[in-house]
């Protein structure tokens, strides 16, 4: 049997794997070449998970039969939960996934860390400093980035409350986690082969998988998106790590544009809610709203007719679609109800909140499924200055980004957080099932104003009514 790949093929192979990855990057950024690069890069994993088992000694058979279970299983697993997964659970899915990400950065840093004790001792092998320094980030990273993920999944899944949890002297004890988690390394990279050395690792482990809960459970409410993007960049660091720890390059350059990429969201979703990574990390946001002002007044419901009559007579329409759309999958109702309007001689227009739906992008990924034209696609800054010119703004299934308590009340826990001023159009109809709040867990005063219209029911189902009523005329 023929040994090991030469290194200079797999080398060369995961050169290819790494341009494969930026480019794929790259064409992810425009909506008509993201499925291209979604291709590209995972042919790049592909090539890269290829060379990298090529590279192991293939006459060791038991060594092989273990890859190839663990790659099936894996596989299978992936496979069925992707294709399971409603579109709406999307975000809980990443989240999962992330967790595992970091979970097996952590373990790839604890097997190197028992062979090495074995093989570090031997006469002639020595320990490398940097190899126990990628050991010891990979395991805290890996360890916070899994239990961290598992609460955001459990919130965004709703098995545990949204709700921030907060208590004095929380960041004092944060921080002393992280000294602890510090003093561990130190020690076990010091002493690595002594028995000390060995119980500061166990130790370690166990306070990098306490340490992602304490991070999490502070944060709360609509700052979720933040903490979703940062975990997935841990998660790519955790792997970069990784990379050092097993000599694997390949695994460095997509941990590394994991890591990257991660916090460049983080710092997107962070301007989309106005507020500071410090802010989201420590500020307990979405917090019981205690100091919030009540919200008064009565709603007033319109059914599917009046509504039509309102959007016949209206010269220009901006749809403002939010989770509720998602939940319904009414986008391609919706596609239907804006070429009636245009074709009415309307102009229409879709306003789409950064942080709208559950994920980031989440409303774009519907749009452009129901083929929404990008031109009719406007950012919230753009929709917002025409929005006093607008006839009718249709909230569908949106909440908390259209929420003027963001603007208005000072008390309110997203008080700061930019909307889109959908209370400013000549009239507003909200489409959905009840008076029940958003994410965030607050009222919306939005549903009380003058203008404003409530057309209750499932959001596909009104669509479809509004769209029967256009066609019947
Ligand atoms: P919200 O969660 O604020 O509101 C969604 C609304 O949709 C609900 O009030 C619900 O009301 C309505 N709804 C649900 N199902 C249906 C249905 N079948 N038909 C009609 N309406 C329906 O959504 P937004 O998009 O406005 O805001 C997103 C929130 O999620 C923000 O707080 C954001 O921070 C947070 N978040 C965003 C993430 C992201 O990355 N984008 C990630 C995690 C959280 P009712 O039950 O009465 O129908």
């Amino acid at each position: 049997m023929s040994g090991p790949l030469d290194p200079t093929i797999a080398n060369f192979g995961y050169i290819v794997a790494s341009a494969l990855f930026i480019i794929g990057l790259k064409m992810l950024s425009r909506q008509t070449s993201a499925r291209l690069g979604n291709k590209l890069s995972s042919l790049g994993m592909f090539i890269a998970v290829v060379m990298a088992l090529l590279s192991q000694p293939i006459d060791d058979a038991t060594r092989m039969i273990i890859i190839g279970v663990g790659l099936v299983l894996g596989t299978v697993i992936g496979a069925v939960a992707a294709m399971r997964v409603a579109m709406t659970s999307m975000p809980e899915m990443v989240a999962v996934f992330n967790g595992f990400g970091g979970l097996a950065s952590l373990l790839v840093g604890w097997v190197e860390f028992e062979r090495g004790r074995v093989v570090w001792g031997l006469p002639d092998e020595s320990v490398g400093l940097v190899t126990l320094i990628a050991i010891f980030l990979a395991v805290l990273i890996g360890g916070v980035t899994f239990t961290g993920s598992m609460i955001a999944y459990a919130k965004l899944a709703q098995k545990i409350s949204g709700r921030p949890v907060l208590f004095g002297g929380q960041r004092t004890l944060n921080a002393a986690i992280l000294l602890l988690a510090i003093v561990c390394g130190v020690l076990f990279i010091t002493g690595v082969l002594s028995p000390q050395a060995y119980i500061a690792f166990l130790i370690l482990i166990g306070i990098s998988l306490l340490f992602g809960v304490m991070l999490t459970i502070p944060i709360g409410g609509a700052d979720m998106p933040v903490v979703i993007s940062l975990l997935n960049s841990y998660s790519g660091l955790a792997a970069c790590a990784a990379g050092f720890v097993i000599g694997n390059t390949v695994l460095v350059v997509a941990g590394s544009l994991v890591g990257a990429s991660g916090i460049i969201l983080t710092t997107i979703m962070c301007k989309a809610m106005n507020r500071s990574l410090q802010n989201v990390l420590f500020g307990g946001f979405g917090a019981a709203a205690g100091g919030m002002a009540g919200v008064e007044g009565e709603a007033r419901p319109i059914d599917a007719e009046s509504a039509y009559y309102v959007l016949e007579a209206a010269r220009s329409v901006v749809f403002v679609p939010g989770y509720g759309m998602a939940v319904a999958q009414a986008q391609h109702a919706v596609r239907e109800l804006a070429d009636l309007l245009e074709a009415n001689g309307t102009e229409v227009a879709f306003g789409v909140h950064p942080v709208a739906g559950r994920m980031p992008g989440h409303m774009n990924v519907l749009l452009a499924e129901a083929n929404i034209p990008y031109e009719q696609l406007r950012e919230m800054d753009d929709v917002n200055a025409q929005m006093p010119n607008t006839d009718v703004a249709i909230v569908i299934g949106a909440n908390d980004v259209v929420n003027p308590a963001a603007r208005e009340d000072e008390g309110s826990p997203i008080y700061g957080m930019p909307i889109i001023n959908v209370d400013q159009a000549r009239t507003t109809i909200v489409l959905k099932r009840s008076m029940a709040s958003g994410f965030a867990g607050i009222d919306n005063p939005l549903f009380y104003k003058e203008n404003t219209r409530m057309l209750f029911g499932d959001a596909k189902a009104s669509i479809e009514a509004l769209v029967g009523q256009m066609k019947d005329v």
